[in-house]
């Protein structure tokens, strides 16, 4: 059975690709950070057959050793620090976890074996936020970077260096450039699940309002059950290369606000809508939408899912969530 490695298990993305691995015949080996991680009761009820392994990016002879235990064929470099907003808070750490983090990785497949001959296989989780302030509509895999936040900068970092790693050691290397994608395992603090998640509050009566930054920005929103498919691919071409992963449609956060709510039965959403600065952030990305004709053509990639039925399988999921707390008392 093929051997995968997954750095950021605990997270939307590292949930999605563990079942999906696992559904294709993988062996699937986890990343789990810290003594006493959170979420490995979720991981060990929800995915009883990942393996943990102990680790962290901030530590490159754990990334070793992690690597010398599970002797993975394909490594999924996953974990990040991915909020922008707490990058502005906690830049130096992002720069350390979801940029120098990436190097770190790269290092340890290349110390345990990661040359094109059957060595080891590497994705990393790049970023539109890299495209930032955007130099052209849409955007592809050729488009210059301008990145707008301390996340934004250690992506670009990671993604370069994932670049040089294949071109200087001959390294089977990958970066995915994924737009937006959600789902209902998307952390409560990104902002679709913030809107979905406070629809279905408010429609249950235990929330008043919704606090927001701006609403005209725009989102090319995905979905990432269908984005982990488009990392699986990557790694099964004959030659190493980079991807966008888009949906190629964008939408404003008001037409995800609308849509939520009107999902919920509430029309009149401006009723229940604030907006506040504190969720401004000191440089913003306005507008993105991504071009993902090489993806498609290339590995015969499609998104499934649209953004209609996202949102609605977002909002009926934090119903269920919610009411089961409410039941429950
Ligand atoms: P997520 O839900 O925020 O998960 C992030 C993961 O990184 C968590 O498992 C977290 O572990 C782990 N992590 C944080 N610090 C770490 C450290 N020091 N060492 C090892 N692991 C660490 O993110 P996601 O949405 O699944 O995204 C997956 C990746 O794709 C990220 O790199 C993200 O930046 C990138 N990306 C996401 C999107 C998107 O729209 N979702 C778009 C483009 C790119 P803990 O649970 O222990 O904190």
């Amino acid at each position: 059975m093929p051997r995968a490695f997954i750095t950021g298990i605990t997270g939307q993305d590292g949930q999605h690709l563990a079942e999906f691995l696992h559904g294709k015949g993988y062996d699937v080996f986890g990343m789990v950070k810290g003594q006493n991680n959170p979420r490995m009761t979720m991981m060990r009820d929800e995915f009883p057959f990942v393996e943990p392994v102990p680790g962290d990016l901030a530590d490159l002879p754990s990334l070793v050793k992690a690597l010398e235990y599970v002797q993975p064929d394909e490594v999924y470099n996953l974990g990040a620090i991915s909020f922008v907003a707490l990058s502005f808070n906690q830049a130096e750490l992002t720069a350390n976890i979801t940029g120098l983090g990436v190097l770190r990785m790269l290092e340890a497949v290349r110390m345990v074996g990661g040359n094109t001959d059957n060595g080891i296989r590497f994705y990393q989780a790049s970023s539109s936020e890299m495209f930032g302030k955007v130099r052209e509509t849409p955007q592809t895999e050729l488009t210059p970077f301008h990145p707008r936040s301390p996340y934004g900068c250690a992506k670009v970092f990671g993604h370069d260096i994932v670049v040089n790693y294949r071109e200087s050691y001959d390294m089977y290397a990958c970066s995915g450039i994924l737009f937006n994608h959600e789902g209902p395992r998307r952390g409560y603090e990104f902002v679709t699940r913030k809107v979905t998640n406070a629809a279905a509050r408010i429609k249950l009566g235990l929330q008043h309002e919704l606090v927001m930054g701006p609403l005209d920005t725009k989102r090319d929103w995905g979905y990432a059950g269908d984005y982990v498919k488009a990392m699986w691919l990557m790694l099964q071409q004959d030659q190493p290369d980079d991807y966008v992963v888009s949906t190629g449609e964008t939408h404003t956060v008001e037409e995800l606000v609308e849509l939520a709510f009107s999902t919920v039965g509430i029309e009149d959403w401006r009723s229940v809508v604030r907006q506040d600065p504190k969720f401004f952030r000191p440089s913003e990305v306005d507008l993105l939408i991504g071009d993902a004709t090489k993806a498609r053509t290339k590995l015969g990639w499609e998104p499934e899912v649209d953004f209609p039925t996202l949102v609605q399988m977002m909002v009926e999921n934090d119903m269920k969530i919610e009411s089961d707390k409410l039941r429950r008392g």
